[in-house]
């Protein structure tokens, strides 16, 4: 695990008020059921990372050993997109709990993948910020899961976090069933950016999962648009294939 030598003091407290609930209310494992820990000791060893040795070194679509078809075609608006895992398993079960089941205390817990992520990057962020979520879907949720963990992330690195630099301008269909054209068509000019907040920042975008990296692509379009000088993406989970379910 990375040592948070810059961490902010948040981000201490809000791990102290975790354990204590976790303590009031012992978790049940995300990726197995077990009770005691949110993710046990051996769902977590299930969980391994992307090897960015041979992964695509743009959107790091795994084991292509050069740049993928997709980013040869039409290379994304992005610097560079890093991802933890691939979609699968424990950890596609823990990001479900946390997207759809309200299993708050999972982010801290998934967060610390991103933190170690990001100190494997030579990245100069300085600006941290989520992609948004739609209208439709925030108001149904509540809460955006992309947001709490770009929070998590910036009191972690010490970095500015925000959730007003980048949103939607229209409603997009979900990306779920479409192929790679058809989802790049379908967010394409979905987001906009406030120049006065990200004008010469480089922007770091939070996402839990990345597919074919069109949502990305067409929010690091939009953030350069309202003058952005770098867009770097990280995201907890990577698909491997067009995702179904
Ligand atoms: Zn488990
Ligand atoms: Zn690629």
């Amino acid at each position: 695990m990375h040592t948070l030598t810059k961490a902010s003091p948040r981000f201490a407290i809000q791990q102290f008020f975790w354990i204590a609930m976790d303590w009031l209310y012992p978790p049940s494992c995300a990726g197995c059921g077990k009770n005691g820990e949110r993710l046990c000791r051996s769902c977590l060893q299930q969980i391994t990372p992307i090897d960015h040795q041979t992964s695509c070194p743009r959107c790091d679509l795994p084991q292509v050993n050069h740049l993928c078809p997709d980013c040869q075609s039409q290379p994304p608006v992005f610097e560079q997109l890093r991802s933890y895992s691939v979609y699968d398993g424990s950890l596609r079960r823990a990001i479900h709990r946390l997207k759809y089941e309200n299993d708050l205390p999972l982010a801290d817990t998934l967060c610390r993948f991103l933190i170690s992520l990001f100190a494997e990057q030579n990245w100069q962020v300085n600006l941290i910020c989520p992609v948004p979520l739609s209208h439709q879907r925030q108001r149904q949720r509540g809460y955006n899961q992309s947001a709490l963990l770009a929070q998590l992330l910036g009191w972690a690195l010490s970095i500015p976090f925000t959730n007003k630099a980048l949103y939607r301008i229209r409603e997009t269909r979900s990306q779920v069933g479409l192929n790679a054209v058809q989802r790049r068509e379908n967010v394409k000019g979905a987001f906009s950016a406030v120049p006065s907040i990200v004008q010469n920042k480089t922007v770091l975008v939070v996402d839990d999962i990345a597919t074919t990296s069109a949502t990305l692509s067409a929010c690091a379009e939009a953030l350069k648009s309202a003058g952005a000088s770098q867009v770097f993406a990280i995201t907890l989970a990577r698909t491997v294939q067009i995702e179904q379910s």
